[in-house]
Order: C-alpha cells, then sequence, then structure tokens
C-alpha cells in the first residue's frame, strides 16, 4: 500500500528488504536521518521506482550531524521530497534548540525558493514553535506532520493552516493519538509506520504495515476500510501532483 514515513535504510539488510517493499508498496517515502545518508539510500534504492528517499536532517542528531547544514541545503533544489526535518522538544534535545530551528528555517526556506517542497516534519514536544514555522515560512511547500501528538487546539491550527498528517499504527494504539485523527480531514492524512523505530510488540513495524490503520480510520470516519484505502491513493495522487 503506502507508508509515507519510514526509515527503510536503517533495517536489517535493507538491501533486500527494498525488494519486498516494492512489491508489496505502491509507494514508499524513505526519509533520512542526513543529507550524506541521503545520498548514499538514493542510490541503494534507485532501482525501485515506488521507492522515494526525501533529503532530511533529523532534530533528534543534530549535534551529530551539524557540519553537514550546508550540504543540506545546497541539495534541496534537487529533491521534490524533503524529511525528516523539524523541531523535537524533548528535555535531552534542548542544548541543540537553537541548531534545530536554524535548520528548519534554513531548510524552509530554500525549499520556498525552490519553488516549494513536500516536506515530512518532525514535531514531538514542539508542536506549537514547528507551526509559527510552518506558517512564516511555507507558501508553496506542503508540510506533512509525521506522528503528530500536539494538542487539540495545536491540532486544530494545523488543520487550519493546511497542513497534511501521516498516522500510523503506533500512533493509534493511544486515545490521545486516536482524538488527533478525529480532528484530521479525511483528504489530507496519509498512512505511515516510521519503522523501525516504531515497534509492533518486539519487532518494527514492516513499511506494508502502515494500511493496518485502515479499520481504524475506517471506524473513526464512519466509512469501509475499503473506502479508507482509497482514500488514501486518492490522497498521495493529489499531494505528489501539486
Ligand atoms: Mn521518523
Amino acid at each position: 500500500m503506502i507508508d509515507f514515513h519510514c526509515h527503510l535504510d536503517l533495517y536489517p539488510d535493507a538491501r533486500r528488504l527494498a525488494a519486498r517493499v516494492a512489491s508489496r508498496n505502491r509507494f514508499t517515502l524513505v526519509v533520512t536521518t542526513g543529507p550524506r545518508a541521503w545520498q548514499a539510500t538514493s542510490r541503494v534504492f534507485a532501482g525501485h521506482e515506488s521507492i522515494r528517499v526525501a533529503l532530511g536532517l533529523h532534530p533528534e542528531i543534530t549535534e551529530q550531524k551539524v557540519s553537514e547544514r550546508e550540504l543540506l541545503i545546497s541539495c534541496v533544489c534537487q529533491t521534490e521530497l524533503i524529511g525528516e526535518v523539524g523541531l523535537d522538544g524533548s528535555v535531552q534535545y534542548r542544548h541543540t534548540r537553537e541548531q534545530q530551528e536554524a535548520i528548519l528555517e534554513a531548510v524552509l526556506t530554500e525549499s520556498e525558493r525552490c519553488g516549494g517542497k513536500i516536506l515530512s516534519v518532525h514535531s514531538r514536544n514542539a508542536a506549537g514553535p514547528v507551526l509559527d514555522y510552518v506558517e512564516r515560512l511555507c507558501r508553496n511547500s506542503v508540510p506533512v506532520l509525521h506522528w503528530f501528538s500536539g494538542t487539540m487546539e495545536e491540532t486544530r491550527r494545523a488543520v487550519a493552516m493546511g497542513c497534511w498528517f501521516s498516522v500510523g499504527p503506533a500512533m493509534l494504539r493511544g486515545a490521545k493519538g486516536r482524538r488527533i485523527l478525529e480532528e484530521l480531514p479525511t483528504a489530507r492524512v496519509l498512512p505511515e509506520t516510521d519503522g523501525p523505530f516504531a515497534m509492533n510488540g518486539s519487532s518494527p513495524y514492516m513499511p506494508w504495515e502502515a494500511i493496518s490503520i485502515a479499520p481504524t480510520v475506517a471506524a473513526t470516519w464512519n466509512v469501509t476500510a475499503e473506502e479508507v484505502r482509497q482514500q488514501f491513493l486518492n490522497n498521495l495522487s493529489h499531494l505528489l501532483d501539486t
């Protein structure tokens, strides 16, 4: 089906796994944690048309990858898909907050300068500040908020701003995630796993398991699981056509 946010390059034996993912998924967005990883991963998965690799710099590893900032910005115009980028407001990353913000500001600014990009955006414990950046800097770009976990007020603000959302089985396990889902417009939701970081018990979610959210989403939207699948496919075409 679709997995709009996974770290396929970080699974064991990723090259072999990619062939299985390509045969089972219509579309898989591989987000990367740094621009060098983007370059290498793009080459590794180049033979699979349905696997797209997004250019990113993960906010959780800003400290290790801050030297790749210039490379990141210089690559933005070469790709349509950006991710994983964003802010992480958790205590353990507080010391890199200034750098995180400088990188997000630069990547959003460059994305607009290059005509607008689709961005998979991380906003854990930083939903409000991420939305401030989006509001200020995104005109033609389309942010897809991945595993959004803001307050209900922040969720409604993100919806009103035109953001998209990628939602996974791990997010919908909790009552808060299901409550957020109720606020989202059906036309701006896509499935994701965030694997291999998101775990299904003791093993990571596989990219073809993103669609396991369909029954939960169907119950929320009061439609059938098949209608949810069709909606996701329609959403993906609309997003990629913009
Ligand atoms: Mn991720």
